[in-house]
């Protein structure tokens, strides 16, 4: 057998080698026997933390946009002074500057931009992602797919660079939709991800990066964290463009409305379709408490609000905030998604003793303000972030 198989090379240091033995039939009945050599990442050694220390780095992906943006202020706000900030979009079409941040435009879809993103990092929260609302997910179901990428490589990139922690900023729409055919859905547990009947497109990237940081954690010993975001709105957000979610397009189309005089609005779908809606300080707060739990390393959880409300009332809140009454209009071919969805938060409860609990008219009324506020400033001719 000695005779049949090639010498294999001596593994490089940092590596576990594994060797296998190829048996290959040839046509005339004869077996060639081939060695064939299996590298293999180690798994850590995985210890406590040290605490993590103010002037430890902390990456954020996506933080030209929405969530991400206000993660870093979040960060910066609880006094750490070695943030770095990453987006592909230019700088003046970030939401939010944060100073004192290091903000480095890059695209993190590129292998060689996440070793350069997460270098030094101790902790890399990854949150860019190519999404939008439902309007956007049904139409351009190859770019969220293609989102993949970033995050296959930034896990790896994290790994590599020997952060210490991961977070994955994943979705409600990695769940099983024939669990949401129904406005009085029950809510989603974090088991109904399973059997996969994700949302296309989108909530399948989503499902398979998840298992990319579950084993992350199992094979290599990096400690990782996964949240299923639940609708997000606030302030600071995309609001225009096409990418905007529910609350952002529904307050901008009151205010135009109140702007024009027009006052007819366009609900996609019959308005009865229900979500639960979070408000960002609620998220950013969930962030890092999944983020620094042991009891939640590799393990996908709920993030989001419980309170379940139609489109239709919803709007009802927004018109009460404004002070306007509209024109209600259905588009019944207009993308609306699952017929219903809520957060069951009975695991964040339990691990977190904590909730989102904002509620949705004070969250409303922020958000609210903020796109009037940006509204006014873009038609004066002033530069507004753009998702
Ligand atoms: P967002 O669109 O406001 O922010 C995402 C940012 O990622 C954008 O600024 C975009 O430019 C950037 N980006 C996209 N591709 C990139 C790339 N290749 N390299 C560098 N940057 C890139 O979205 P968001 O609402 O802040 O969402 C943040 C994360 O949370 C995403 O992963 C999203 O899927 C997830 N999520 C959000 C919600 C929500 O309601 N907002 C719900 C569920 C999950």
């Amino acid at each position: 057998m000695d005779m049949l198989c090639p010498k294999v090379d001596i593994p490089k240091r940092g590596k576990q080698a594994r060797i296998v033995l190829e048996h290959l039939n040839n046509i005339d009945g004869t077996t060639v026997i081939t060695q064939k050599i299996i590298m293999q990442e180690k798994k850590r050694i995985v210890e406590k933390d040290a605490p993590l220390k103010k002037d430890d780095l902390i990456v954020i992906t996506g933080a030209g946009g929405f969530i991400a943006g206000n993660l870093a202020l979040y960060f910066k706000k609880k006094g750490f002074t070695n943030i770095r900030a990453v987006d592909k979009k230019p700088l003046y079409e970030w939401y939010l500057h944060v100073p004192g941040v290091e903000n480095l435009c890059l695209d993190v879809s590129n292998e060689a931009n996440c070793h350069r993103v997460c270098e030094g990092a101790v902790e890399v929260y990854n949150l860019a992602a190519d999404m939008g609302g439902m309007g956007f997910i049904e139409r351009f179901r190859v770019e969220c797919l293609r989102s993949i990428l970033i995050n296959t490589n930034m896990v790896e990139a994290a790994y590599k660079a020997g952060a210490r922690r991961y977070f994955f900023s994943s979705s409600a729409c990695a769940y099983n939709t024939l669990l949401q055919q129904d406005p009085n859905v029950r809510a989603l547990k974090e088991s109904d991800a399973y059997p996969a009947m994700s949302e296309r497109g989108y909530g399948w990237e989503k499902l398979v990066s998840e298992m990319f940081c579950e084993e992350y954690w199992h094979e290599r010993g990096m400690k990782t964290a996964i949240a299923r975001f639940h609708n997000v709105y606030g302030p600071h957000g995309t609001w225009d463009g096409g990418r905007e979610k529910a609350p952002a397009a529904l307050c901008r189309k009151v205010i135009e409305a109140i702007e024009t005089g027009k006052k007819d609005i366009t609900i996609w779908g019959n308005g009865e379709q229900t979500r639960s809606f979070m408000y960002i300080d609620d998220c950013v707060k969930g962030i890092d408490m999944i983020m620094h739990s042991d009891a939640l390393i590799a393990t996908p959880i709920n993030l989001g609000s419980s309170e379940m409300v139609s489109i239709n009332t919803l709007l009802t809140k927004i018109e009460k905030i404004a002070g306007v009454k509209m024109n209600r209009k259905y588009d019944l071919n207009a993308p609306q998604g699952v017929a219903g969805r809520n957060s069951d938060n009975t695991f964040i409860k339990k691990t977190l003793k904590w909730e989102p609990n904002t509620k949705l008219d004070k969250g409303l009324a922020e958000t609210y303000a903020w796109i009037r506020q940006q509204y006014k400033k873009r038609k004066a001719g002033e530069r507004v972030g753009i998702g």
